[in-house]
């Protein structure tokens, strides 16, 4: 039976329809701003998952991602979801879709789609790591997803890695987010933009993580140096992660990979560095092959998985 997955952002909602071997067969999409509250956005997500089975296919079991974090099930004070502090999401779509849904955070939730779909294929234990707007993993453990006993495991962006670094949103100093995400390094790049050449001409407002990349690649001593630093700073988190975990792989997505195998190749250096050796030898660093469908496909996987998710 077909599959259904909604991704639940801090500003659109996707919902897709999946065959029951992962393929995406019809999706849709709305802004959360059309709808008021969490209990009306619910609606539309059923109403529109309902008119999906009665058109195309009719599905078996719902998986969700959203932000977390989570307590019992329930969200609990989510920074990205103003409003939704303890909505039970699965259990609010599962009375009303009368079917079985299941919720993982969005990044424990794009580890899955990565091991089921994407560059976690045929691995026992790998990691995802999105470097975006903020810093984010998830993993699989002996071919089981894990999330801690509320889902909230491998929170790596608020590991603290420079004890006099920046303030970051979680209170702490310092946290990888706060050193590497894609918003420290616009950030950078707008506080060094004087000296320069690339970022110089442009407005301030116009410097993001995007506008530094562009840079460094372009060859500019400023942004090199900027991605250079933050480079290091992912690459220290990584080897936390490596020596913690042992993955057999590690998946590298979010906005900032965009800039490709140049920046994946100086992160890979800095795990290297900050890694026991064989440990790191039995790593293997890639760019996520999910793209823009990672949140999708990731609730698509949630649903595939289900309870247990052993594969
Ligand atoms: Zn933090």
């Amino acid at each position: 039976m077909a599959l259904l997955g909604v991704d639940i952002g801090g500003t659109k909602i996707a919902i897709g329809l999946a065959s029951d071997s992962g393929e995406l067969l019809q999706q849709e999409r709305f802004l959360v701003s059309d709808t008021q509250t969490p209990e009306k956005t619910l609606d539309r997500v059923a109403e529109i998952a309902k008119t999906l089975a009665k058109q195309r296919e009719d599905f078996g079991q719902v998986g969700i991602c959203s932000p977390g974090p989570f307590h019992n099930g329930k969200l609990s004070n989510p920074a990205n979801l103003p409003g939704w502090d303890g909505v039970d999401i699965a259990q609010s779509l599962s009375s009303r879709l009368g079917r079985p849904a299941y919720l993982q955070n969005d990044a424990n939730a794009a580890a899955v789609g990565e091991w089921l779909f994407g560059q976690g294929k045929g691995t026992k234990h790998m990691a995802y790591v999105t470097v975006s707007t903020g810093v984010g993993a998830g993993l699989v453990l002996n071919g089981t997803p894990y999330g801690g006993p509320h889902g909230n495991a491998a929170e790596l962006g608020h590991v603290v890695i420079d004890v006099n670094g920046p303030q970051c949103n979680c209170g702490l100093t310092g946290c990888l987010e706060a050193l590497a995400s894609g918003t420290a390094i616009g950030r950078s790049g707008r506080q060094r933009a004087a000296s320069s050449a690339f970022l110089r001409s442009l407005h301030d407002e116009g410097i993001g993580a995007k506008e530094v990349l562009d840079g460094w690649k372009a060859g500019d001593a400023v942004c090199s140096e900027i991605v250079e630093t933050a480079a290091r700073h992912l690459g220290h988190g990584l080897g936390i992660l490596v020596n913690l975990v042992n993955p057999e792989r590690i998946a590298l997505g979010g906005g900032v990979m965009n800039a490709g195998a140049p920046l994946l190749d100086r992160i890979r250096h800095w795990t290297q560095f900050y890694s026991m050796p064989t440990l790191f030898g039995e790593t293997d660093l890639r760019l996520s092959s999910l793209g823009d469908s990672t949140g999708l496909m990731g609730a698509i996987a949630v649903a595939m998985v289900g309870d247990g998710g052993k594969k």
